[in-house]
């Protein structure tokens, strides 16, 4: 008896070896950026035009980060690339230019209730609202001649292009879901002064995932705020804002990205400029990862260059001594130089 007990035991044992799944190894979810809207690119499928705009899968999330600049060419290119704006989690719109939001038409009329996450700025596109304390009262005056008769409302709401979608403002820097991150920092540069931006961290196994709009609040303080949540910056993509820099501030930016903040990957698009593209090349070689419009960028461990680690691509002597100089003079991130020289053109 006791021996049919222990036979049905062991036969129940490799019975239940057999039906069970092989054990699958923990892995992050694989994700990718796409990028659907840029001025360069070698896809043949997809329209090139001023912009920006990817869909970064990320986390088991689906996230739509800026619109681009014209809505028929968003959803041209959103078609050639085939993908279900219906089934996306959230929108990410960096910032109030038309280069980045101009698209979110389109967004709406797939998927009118998305939510949408946006800078709050004062009397913003995307709407706001005060505290009615914010103004001064003069009690000695009549009612007619008194904003609300004497009587305003707690909180004054301000208008928005987009009344019935899904905003959610975002004020300071917010962790939206466990991981990922909104960066809100602010440019004090000459002609976009006060404008706030917004940039997404994705806090990775193999650090962060930086995506950015256009960086009018500055590259560095961006990759400082990105640095704080996960001081390993796995990859930054998108626009570096140093379209009009000159040599000097990309030098500057590249060894400060590349030797400061050990910026492992770069997929630089957008704004950051034709030099900035070179420079960056000569400074990342196969870390530098092409991002033109219509690229999916693999996010996946190990997958490409992206997940790799160890030796960096070999600088040249010269560029990593030039670097090197440049960023140990005075205004070491040439944020303040870049400023002066992007005066009245720096609306990208
Ligand atoms: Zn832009
Ligand atoms: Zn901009």
């Amino acid at each position: 008896m006791k021996l049919r007990t222990l036979f049905v035991a062991a036969s129940l044992a490799v019975a239940s070896v057999l039906i069970a799944p092989a054990p699958v190894a923990a892995v992050e979810p694989a994700g990718q950026i796409t990028i659907l809207y840029d001025a360069f690119g070698t896809d043949a499928a997809m329209k090139k035009d001023w912009g920006f705009s990817a869909l970064v899968e990320i986390s088991g999330k689906r996230i739509l980060f800026d619109t681009g600049n014209d809505p028929d060419i968003f959803a041209a290119n959103v078609k050639a690339k085939n993908i279900d704006l219906t089934n996306i989690d959230f929108v990410v719109l960096s910032h109030r230019h038309s280069d980045h939001m101009a698209g979110l038409n389109h967004v709406l009329r797939v998927n009118p209730t998305v939510k949408i996450y946006a800078p709050k700025e004062g009397f913003g596109v995307f709407g706001s609202s005060l505290p009615s304390s914010f103004y001064r009262k003069d009690e000695s005056l009549p009612p007619e001649m008194r904003y609300y008769g004497g009587k305003p409302p707690e909180v004054m709401k301000f208008g928005t292009a987009w009344p019935r979608a899904n905003v959610e403002l975002i004020d300071k820097t917010t962790e939206i879901a466990p991981g990922i991150t909104l960066l809100a920092l602010v440019s004090d540069a000459p002609g976009t002064r006060e404008l706030k931006e917004l940039s997404l961290a994705v806090n990775t196994a193999d650090g962060v995932v930086l995506v950015v709009g256009c960086s009018h609040p500055g590259i560095e303080k961006i990759v400082e705020a990105a640095a704080a949540i996960n001081p390993k910056i796995r990859l930054i993509s998108g626009g570096f804002h140093l379209v009009v820099a000159s040599d000097e501030v990309i030098a500057r930016t590249v060894a400060t990205l590349k030797d400061t903040f050990k910026v492992e990957n770069i997929a630089p698009g957008h704004c950051t400029g034709e030099p900035t593209f070179a420079a960056l090349k000569r400074a990342y070689g196969d870390r530098y990862l092409y991002a033109g419009v219509g690229t999916s960028l693999p996010l996946g461990p190990g997958t490409g260059s992206v997940g790799r680690r160890g030796e960096g691509p070999a600088l040249q002597q010269d560029d990593l001594t030039t670097y090197r100089k440049l960023a140990r003079r005075e205004d070491p991130f040439g944020i303040l130089k870049a400023r002066s020289l992007q005066s009245g053109i720096s609306h990208l």
